[in-house]
């Protein structure tokens, strides 16, 4: 599935189940993240448990992923794109300070 059909499926969710459920998925959803990486430390040092906490943390990022694309969609992609783009900017030079600092 390429981006275009992806987005084309955010807007379908967005239009059957409305705007005010995309929020409280959003919530849902990173709160379930939330707890999966809560877990993640606990279950270090415990190889059976932590591969089912990966493969959970692996679900639940897929599902904030999801949330995040139909929150884009929904506040605008223009925008968020641009503040994406000035956030890794930002954080690629945070890096190359920390890295001269290091030296
Ligand atoms: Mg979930």
């Amino acid at each position: 599935m390429d981006r275009e059909e992806r987005e084309s499926c955010y807007k379908n969710f967005i239009k059957v189940f409305g705007e005010d459920t995309q929020y409280v998925f959003a919530i849902e959803e990173m709160s379930e993240l939330t707890k999966e990486l809560c877990k993640y430390f606990r279950a270090k040092g415990n190889s059976e448990k932590l591969e089912k906490v990966k493969k959970d943390i692996i679900e639940e990022t897929a599902d904030v992923l999801i949330c995040a694309e139909t929150l884009r969609l929904m506040f605008g992609g223009k925008e968020v794109d641009e503040m994406i783009e000035y956030k890794i900017k930002r954080g690629q030079k945070r890096c190359e300070e920390k890295r001269l600092n290091l030296k």
